[in-house]
């Protein structure tokens, strides 16, 4: 018989393995902990819902069309690693209007500029 702990090959009937120590027939059940399955919390595509409210900000103040478009990029790579966490959408949204606003502030910048 074999150790079924260490895998040493004993004396049948020996009550202890002498390499390992191992109680025979005691019942050797390995508490397994199975989480697996369990509780798993999907992930919230967080940076993807930033760019979707920093975008729209940005449309009021043209500041925030920068960390848009910055954490709209990064949702996106994001929701494409993670795709259940999805957010896709709103990581486009925050590109978008980030882009949108973006242009418009450096067009208004540009024109206040030239009419100094
Ligand atoms: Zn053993």
């Amino acid at each position: 018989m074999f150790c079924p702990k260490c895998g040493n090959q004993m004396d049948e009937g020996s009550k202890f393995c002498p390499k390992c120590g191992n109680q025979m027939g005691s019942a050797q059940t390995v508490a397994v902990d199975d989480s697996s399955g369990l509780g798993i919390l999907i992930p919230r595509n967080t940076l993807a819902l930033w760019a979707y409210y920093l975008g729209i900000f940005s449309l009021l103040c043209g500041i925030t069309a920068i960390p848009a478009l910055i954490t709209g990029i990064l949702g996106l790579r994001y929701a494409k690693q993670h795709p259940e966490a999805r957010g896709a959408i709103h990581a486009w949204v925050g590109i978008i209007i980030g882009g949108i606003a973006l242009l418009l502030f450096l067009f208004i910048l540009i024109i206040s500029i030239l009419h100094g």
